[in-house]
Order: structure tokens, then C-alpha cells, then sequence
């Protein structure tokens, strides 16, 4: 049988990398995994069930009652949150503006990273996020941090938003991005980071089909 292993990308909010992660997926036929719609699935109950993020108890309650799935359908990855699939409703500029408060909390991240090294057991993964490489799977055999300018990840988010029926301020989508990377970075549980046995792909001028390129040459050298 053939060697499988995990992948993570890891990178700032909307460089491509869950674009890369799901290409990735499909050439190897591998599992993709964007962990940040769990994430943004907590985010969602929270804000739905009016919960006060800095309460722990209130947080604690509330993650009790979270059952989270994850689906594989014609359409790709879908986010279903205690039965109801929000794949789309998670992306909405609300829930992008508290989904990192969200994610700083340690006792949402511990819950999730379970989840998440649980699916990555197989191995056969794809998954995208911020600690993948660093918490998630440390022993990932690759490892691809993605970066691109700001202006460039910050009309890529637009196009993405208009394309989805769900139009916003190119000025609020690139506030919301810096925001998401200064406290994703700066947090003290899992701060977004690139880990040292990482590979730098910087993606500003690449296109779609280039960026996979050259995730592909270093996969292809791993599995050699
Ligand atoms: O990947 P995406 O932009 O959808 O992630 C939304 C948010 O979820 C990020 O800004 C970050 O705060 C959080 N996240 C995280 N760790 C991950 C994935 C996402 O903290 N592994």
C-alpha cells in the first residue's frame, strides 16, 4: 500500500491556503480538513446562544452541547454544527469579527485540537489552520507556512465574499484581517507561528495552479 501521510498549511487569515489545502487534497486524494470552520462553528453557537466569551463558565456549559462534523460531499468539505450544516453562514463578516476571541480561549483550542488529531490518525490529511504544524500534527512529515501581501489577501477575501452572495467593504474585509492576524499571532495559547521545519510559500504573485506546483514538488519529495 502506498505511504501516507499528514500535511499541515498553516499561514495568515486568507492567503490561500485552504484553496491550496483542498487542491492538495484532490491530486493526492488525500482527506482535507479546514479547521478553522470549527472554529468558526463555536463562534457561531456562541454568538447564536448569546454567550459571554470571557465567562468560563458560560463557555465551558456551552461547549458540552457542541457536537461537531465534519462531512465530505460533491460540493467539498461541509462544517455541520449539532446536525445543522452552517458551512456557509460561518463565513459571514459576524462571525469573522469574533472568531478570533473565539479561538483564544483554551479550553474551545483543547477541545478542537483533540478533534483534530483524532481525524489526522489515518493519516491521508490535508488540514489548513493556524497551529497545524505546531500543535496539531508537530510530526506532520510537511509542513507549508503561507504567506501574501495584505492588500492582495485582503481583495482575494473580498472577491470570495461577493462571489458567496455576501458583499462587504474591501476596507472592513482588510480591517477584519489585520485584526484576526494581530491577535491569531499574539495570542498566548498557540500563537500563530511558523513552525522552524516549515517551508516559507509566499503566494502574492502565484497563481492557483503555481502555488500547487510547487506543493506538489515538495510532497513528492517527501514521499520519495
Ligand atoms: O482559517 P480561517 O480564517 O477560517 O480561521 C478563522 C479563525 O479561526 C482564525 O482567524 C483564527 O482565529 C482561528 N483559527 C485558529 N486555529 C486554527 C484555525 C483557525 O486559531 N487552527
Amino acid at each position: 500500500m502506498e505511504k501516507k501521510i499528514n500535511i499541515a498549511i498553516d499561514g495568515f487569515s486568507s492567503c490561500g491556503k485552504s484553496t491550496l489545502a483542498k487542491d492538495l487534497a484532490k491530486a493526492l486524494a488525500y482527506i482535507y480538513i479546514d479547521s478553522g470552520a470549527m472554529y468558526r462553528a463555536v463562534t457561531l453557537f456562541f454568538l447564536q446562544n448569546s454567550i459571554d466569551f470571557n465567562n468560563s463558565d458560560q463557555v465551558e456549559d456551552a461547549l458540552e452541547k457542541i457536537l461537531l462534523e465534519i462531512k465530505h460531499t460533491e460540493s467539498g468539505f461541509r462544517m455541520i454544527l449539532n446536525g445543522m450544516d452552517v458551512t456557509e453562514q460561518i463565513v459571514r463578516i459576524e462571525v469573522s469579527q469574533s472568531v478570533s476571541e473565539v479561538a483564544a480561549i483554551s479550553a474551545v483550542r483543547k477541545k478542537l485540537v483533540e478533534i483534530q488529531q483524532k481525524l489526522g490518525e489515518q493519516k491521508g490529511v490535508v488540514m489548513d489552520g493556524r497551529d497545524i504544524g505546531t500543535v496539531v500534527f508537530p510530526h506532520a512529515e510537511v509542513k507549508i507556512f503561507v504567506t501574501a501581501n495584505v492588500e492582495i489577501r485582503a481583495q482575494r477575501r473580498y472577491d470570495e465574499l461577493e462571489r458567496r452572495g455576501m458583499p462587504a467593504r474591501i476596507e472592513t474585509v482588510k480591517e477584519n484581517l489585520k485584526h484576526r492576524d494581530h491577535i491569531d499571532s499574539t495570542r498566548a495559547d498557540s500563537p500563530l507561528t511558523q513552525a522552524s521545519d516549515a517551508l516559507l510559500l509566499d503566494n502574492s504573485y502565484m497563481s492557483r495552479e503555481e502555488q500547487l506546483f510547487v506543493a506538489k514538488k515538495i510532497v513528492e519529495e517527501k514521499l520519495r
